[in-house]
């Protein structure tokens, strides 16, 4: 690295999450300067599509005057206020009304948070205070799945199911538990049909319920299509009969919709794609589009009730963060979702998400590509080892290389393992489907030629 370079600073004071932190080659890390549309464009002025819209977040691409104008004009008028001790201001009241009014379920309260994993480590501690606000001592494990991701923070990681968030961090912690994984793909067996397999995702569940005791467990988490596991799309039958269970054990459901609200599955949440009927639901990512660090969630009577019934003796809910709610957020999120629904862009993520399936569907053929899956915006064609050199490539290697391909190409996808994410700005118009696609399409080639005997 050029000394005393931009990459050379970094890699001197820079530590960061999700990477090696002494293997950064011999170019350094990207750096991403500035965005445009879809795009982003490094520090060598080198554009790319974000085929990844950030994290799963920037609904409204990288330009949005508007957000930029509301950030300003809030920030103008008041930059910060905390919403603590009876104390409140416009922006948050507006977004709460906003949220419960579009919530795909009825839903009573919303509390706000900073990021998806401090959401989902709060939505933990309510659920274990309202277990006690009904006497209800022992009933307070918490059941999520193998692959699903709910973020880093010490309960959120110990619901996340991933190897990576747990490893040589001690994790999960006692009373989080994991159940199979709705991977098709990967989990399904010889000869199973989608609806069988669906079917024994639930007998796990209920096997898991049963041999832990039903009377403690409090709550089932699970993203509507995961992401980070690797867009996992879950087969039709599935929510239906993951939903059965719960019901017959009077367990809580919580949508995990970080990656899903807001338009990314076709609807405005994923919990409606699915059939899903959810007692709370996480949001961030796309309600601020990722201008501003903000989340969610809401909950319904039956979890708000007894958190507030003064009769349980319980106290003050001593819960509460800085910048929860904050007005600027706030006024972020409230003009991003009215551009949403003026654009329309749920109908467009729906319309556009379907020429990119279709697209990727093409590449089902080829030698290199073992399954295309997505619903709505969201979307991942997973690599496979040619003519069964399986042990030539590691798991995660093929994927590596082809989103290493892509980069080069233009084009940003995030590989989890061998599968490829496609999570576009939800602005996308159909000449940037194609564009991606025919990425996609000479970047598979070129992994062809890379893997060659
Ligand atoms: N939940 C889901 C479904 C996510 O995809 C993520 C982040 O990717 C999180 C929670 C955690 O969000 P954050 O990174 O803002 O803490």
């Amino acid at each position: 690295l050029r000394p005393n370079s931009d990459e050379a600073r970094d890699v001197a004071y820079h530590l960061h999450g999700y990477t090696n932190a002494r293997a950064h080659g011999d170019r350094g890390p990207i750096i991403v300067d500035r965005g445009e549309g879809i795009h982003v464009f490094d520090s060598n002025g080198k554009r790319y599509i974000e085929g990844m819209a950030g994290l799963w977040s920037v609904a409204l691409g990288f330009d949005e005057t508007r957000l930029m104008d509301a950030a300003f004009a809030q920030m103008e008028k008041l930059p910060f206020s905390h919403t603590f001790s009876h104390r409140t201001h416009g922006p948050a009241i507006d977004l709460a009304e906003k949220l419960i009014s579009i919530s795909p379920v009825p839903m009573s309260k919303v509390f706000f948070t900073n990021s998806g994993s401090e959401a989902n480590d709060t939505i933990v501690k309510m659920i274990w205070y309202r277990s006690n606000a009904l006497g209800l001592h022992d009933k307070k494990k918490i059941i999520s799945r193998l692959g699903g991701y709910h973020g880093v923070t010490v309960a959120a990681a110990s619901m996340t199911g991933l190897p990576t968030n747990h490893k040589s961090f001690d994790l999960p912690i006692d009373g989080f538990l994991h159940t199979t994984s709705p991977h098709y793909y990967r989990e399904g067996r010889d000869a199973e049909s989608e609806t069988e397999f669906a079917t024994r995702c639930a007998d796990d569940l209920d096997a898991m319920i049963q041999a832990e005791g039903p009377d403690t467990i409090a709550a089932f988490i699970a993203e509507p299509v995961m992401g980070a596991g690797g867009v996992v799309v879950p087969p039709a039958t599935y929510w239906e009969k993951i939903q059965a269970v719960l019901a017959k054990y009077d367990i809580l459901l919580i949508a995990d919709e970080v990656i899903c609200a807001f338009g990314r599955t076709g609807n405005m949440f994923g919990s409606t794609t699915f059939g899903i009927k959810p007692d709370i639901i996480t949001m961030s990512k796309q309600l601020t589009s990722s201008y501003f660090p903000f989340s969610a969630f809401m909950m319904n009577d039956r979890v708000y009730e007894p958190i507030a019934d003064e009769s349980n003796n319980i106290g003050v809910l001593g819960h509460g963060y800085t910048g929860g709610g904050h007005p600027v957020g706030a006024a972020v999120a409230l003009e991003n979702l009215k551009i949403i629904e003026e654009r329309d862009l749920v109908a467009n993520a729906a319309a556009r998400g379907n020429e990119l399936l279709a697209g990727l569907a093409h590449f089902e053929d080829h030698p290199l590509v073992g399954n295309v899956r997505g619903v709505g915006l969201i979307a991942a064609l997973e690599v496979i080892a040619p003519d069964g050199r399986t042990d030539d490539f590691p798991v995660g290697q093929l994927g590596a290389k082809m989103s290493a391909i892509m980069l080069k190409n233009g084009l940003v996808s995030r590989n989890m393992g061998d599968a490829l994410a496609f999570c576009p700005p939800l602005i996308i118009n159909s000449a940037e489907v194609k564009k991606i696609l025919h990425i996609v399409e000479k970047s598979l080639d070129e992994l062809s030629v890379a893997v060659r005997p």
